[in-house]
Parts: C-alpha cells; sequence; structure tokens
C-alpha cells in the first residue's frame, strides 16, 4: 500500500466563477498600466496592488469573518493564487502573512494576537518576514542560536538572522528563537527542545535590517541583526518551547502552493507566444512535455490543498510537490532558452525579458523553503527508507 496519496480534487462551482472574476481584475490592472507580468513572485511586490486585492477579500479568504476573513475555502483561495502567479502579479507585500503567518496565529495564537494581526492583515496593512535562517544554520534549522533570554515582562533577543525576504518592508517577523537549552532524551540530545517563536516588530529598538542582494542586483532578503531587542511576553506565539511542532505544521502550507511550480510561468507563456501557431518539432516536443508536467504538478498540488480544507497534514505530499514542483520550474528557462527560436531586437521584448528573469533568479527556486536534498531525507523518512 503506498504511503502518500493524490486523491483527485475538483475545483467546487463557485471557484470558476471566482476564477472569472480574478481575471476581469487583473485584466483591468494591465490595462491600467499598474503593473507588469513578473517572472517571480518573490521579487515582486507593491503595497497599493495589496491593499486592492485585499479590498476585493482575497487576503486572508479562509480564515473566520471576525478576524476580517472571509470563510472561504482552501481551494477557493487556490484558485485566486494560482490566477495571480500565472499572470505574474506583484502579490509579494502580503504573501507570507496570507500563506503563513496569519495561518499559523488562527493555530496557535493568543486570542489577543489574532485580534491585533489578523484584521490587519486581510485589510492588507500589515505584512510579515519569516525569520528562521541564520549565518550557519539554513536547513538545520535546530541549530540556531538566536536566544531570547527571560527579563521582565518579555524576552530580551540577541542574535543574526539572514535571508529575512522583504524584511525591509514587513512590519514583523516570525522569529524562531532559542528560549531554553537542548535536552538529553533516552541517551540522546534532543535539539528540538528548547525552541519557540516571537512576533518580531522590525522596527524595535535594537533591529537592524541589512540588506543582501540576489543574483539579479535586486534587494529581496536581508541580514536581521537583533541586538537585545525587547520582545513583550504577549508576542511569544503558542507555548515556550514549542517552536519546533509549530515550525513543522507551516510546512503543508509552505510547500505545496502553486508557488511552487509557477515560478517560470511568464517564461512558459512568452515562448507559447514566441512558438506560434506552427511551432518546429523541438519547440513542439518541448513545450508538450512542460505543459504535460504543469499540468500533473497543479493536480498533485490541488490535491494538498483538498486535503488542508479536510484538516490533513500532508507534510510528505507537500515535500513531493515541491521537490518535483522546484525541479520543474528550474528546468523551464533552461529547457525554453535551448530550444526556442531567438530574434535579434533593439529592444528586449516580454519573452527576452522573462527568459532573462527566469535564469536569473532560477537557481534560488529549489533552495527557498527547504533544499531539493532535504525534502528528498523527508520523502525518504516518510516512505519509511531512513
Ligand atoms: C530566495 C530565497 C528566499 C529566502 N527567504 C527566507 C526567509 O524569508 N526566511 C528565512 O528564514 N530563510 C529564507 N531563505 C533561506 C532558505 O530557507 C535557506 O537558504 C535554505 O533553508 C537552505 O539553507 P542554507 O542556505 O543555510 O544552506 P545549507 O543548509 O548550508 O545547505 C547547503 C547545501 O547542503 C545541502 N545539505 C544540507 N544539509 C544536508 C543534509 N542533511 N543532507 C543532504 N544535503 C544537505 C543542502 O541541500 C544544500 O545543497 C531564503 C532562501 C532563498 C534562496
Amino acid at each position: 500500500m503506498s504511503v502518500f496519496r493524490f486523491d483527485p480534487v475538483e475545483l467546487p462551482p463557485e471557484g470558476e466563477a471566482l476564477r472569472a472574476e480574478v481575471r476581469a481584475f487583473i485584466a483591468d490592472e494591465l490595462a491600467a498600466g499598474r503593473w507588469t507580468p513578473n517572472s517571480d513572485f518573490g521579487s515582486h511586490r507593491a503595497a497599493d496592488f495589496s491593499r486592492r486585492i485585499a479590498g476585493r477579500g482575497w487576503i486572508g479568504m479562509t480564515w473566520p469573518k471576525k478576524y476580517g476573513g472571509a470563510d472561504r475555502s482552501f481551494l477557493e483561495r487556490y484558485v485566486v493564487t494560482e490566477e495571480f502567479l500565472a499572470a505574474g502579479a506583484p502579490v509579494g507585500c502580503h504573501w507570507i502573512a496570507d500563506r503563513q503567518s496569519g495561518p499559523l496565529l488562527l493555530r496557535f495564537g493568543t486570542e489577543a494576537q489574532r485580534e491585533a494581526f489578523l484584521p490587519a492583515i486581510t485589510r492588507g496593512e500589515v505584512f510579515f518576514s519569516i525569520g528562521m535562517s541564520e549565518p550557519d544554520s539554513g536547513s538545520d534549522l535546530a541549530s540556531i542560536r538566536t536566544r531570547a533570554r527571560p527579563v521582565c515582562g518579555g524576552y530580551e533577543v540577541t542574535g543574526t538572522k539572514v535571508w529575512t525576504s522583504y524584511a525591509h518592508e514587513s512590519h514583523y517577523a516570525i522569529t524562531l528563537v532559542r528560549t531554553g537549552d537542548t535536552a538529553e532524551v533516552d541517551g540522546k540530545i534532543d535539539r528540538h527542545r528548547g525552541l519557540s517563536q516571537l512576533i518580531l516588530d522590525l522596527k524595535a529598538p535594537g533591529v537592524s535590517v541589512r540588506p543582501i542582494l540576489n543574483l539579479a542586483g535586486e534587494h529581496d532578503f536581508n541580514e536581521l541583526v537583533l541586538d537585545r531587542v525587547f520582545v513583550p511576553s504577549e508576542r511569544l506565539v503558542g507555548g515556550e518551547g514549542d517552536g519546533w511542532g509549530q515550525v513543522t505544521s507551516e510546512l503543508a502550507f509552505e510547500r505545496s502552493g502553486p508557488e511552487r511550480f509557477l515560478s517560470s510561468h511568464q517564461v512558459l507563456r512568452q515562448f507559447v507566444r514566441r512558438a506560434g501557431e506552427d511551432p518546429d518539432p523541438r519547440a513542439a516536443d518541448a513545450l508538450g512535455r512542460m505543459a504535460a508536467q504543469l499540468w500533473t504538478l497543479r493536480q498533485m498540488s490541488l490535491s494538498v490543498a483538498g486535503m488542508l480544507q479536510a484538516g490533513e497534514m500532508p507534510n510528505l505530499e507537500a515535500a513531493i510537490v515541491k521537490d518535483l514542483g522546484g525541479a520543474f520550474e528550474r528546468d523551464v528557462p533552461e529547457r525554453v532558452r535551448s530550444v526556442a527560436p531567438r530574434r535579434r531586437r533593439a529592444d528586449p521584448d516580454p519573452f527576452e525579458t522573462a527568459l532573462a528573469e527566469s535564469v536569473l533568479h532560477a537557481p534560488s527556486w529549489t533552495l527557498r523553503g527547504g533544499t531539493r536534498e532535504i525534502l528528498r531525507g523527508i520523502i525518504a523518512r516518510g516512505l519509511g527508507l531512513r
């Protein structure tokens, strides 16, 4: 018997009505010249765009109405996110809060935290970052060294985070810190003990946000230096020492969405246009293969959305979607580059622009959110192979 499953999921009829609504909105945005389609959702953001879609009820869609949400299903959210990603919309500002931080607070936060943060997120007014990675701790997250020392009324946090996306534009970062020591359990050191998550105010005294430029020379991520930053105890998420369990519970949300295989979608779209009605055999072959892979990945990803909707935590299936999806989206620019008919032009056209942007961004797609080797370790464990 298979230990993982990808049951087929049909989108509900209301999903298709919603899709038409989102497409009409996107067409209006493009007609008004508000943004140009981008080739990596992680690098393009616009606070005014986030506020406009918030006005439509498209941030925090699945959250309860009492927190500003729309009480809609994961599958409806799926429709909205895949339409924005396929269109190359500038979703970066609200992305992390909508996908991860909000659901985390809904699940583990206190009522006061939910009331304080969720409505503001759904209005597109408050943006979040994730402070997990450190200079010597990426894949091996349990080795983080940022310390939160108990002080009167809260914690004093000292340490360095790295690759913190959008920290220069976000308001808060859900930050993984060490509040306690590792423990010895049955003769083995348990490094997952003593970790906690704090809601860190990125404008608090002692926080320095230093830019790190990506391969394309853009400022998306940062180094975050925390020098005795005071975080009040009411900003602890969940219980002290529960950080590891909480972090791993975010993974199915983080790893299975359409952003895990649509990063290079613009280049694929533009390639279809460039190849034309009667593509040469190499282009037709490449297009057929990529379309088949894209469709399969979408079905798998939708299946995970169906499981999340049913209240399950399909971490293994999500790791499979991210591993295969990351490999696919990273390959697309290379495959397209090797078969696309090239033309010399004085000005870059949408195909060349999308290709150039994808080539520079693709190396990061199999790193962010967990590297392929780490995902494969999770998959192997899930299959009982290690
Ligand atoms: C675009 C982008 C945005 C990011 N945004 C954020 C963010 O907002 N917040 C945040 O906290 N982090 C962020 N990250 C960091 C990301 O999570 C880490 O880069 C990732 O987890 C890998 O960690 P590392 O870079 O330290 O590499 P390492 O963990 O040092 O890995 C180096 C190499 O060794 C391999 N490796 C490591 N351990 C093993 C093992 N046990 N078995 C086999 N192979 C192994 C890895 O697969 C990799 O190939 C971002 C990264 C990128 C590229």
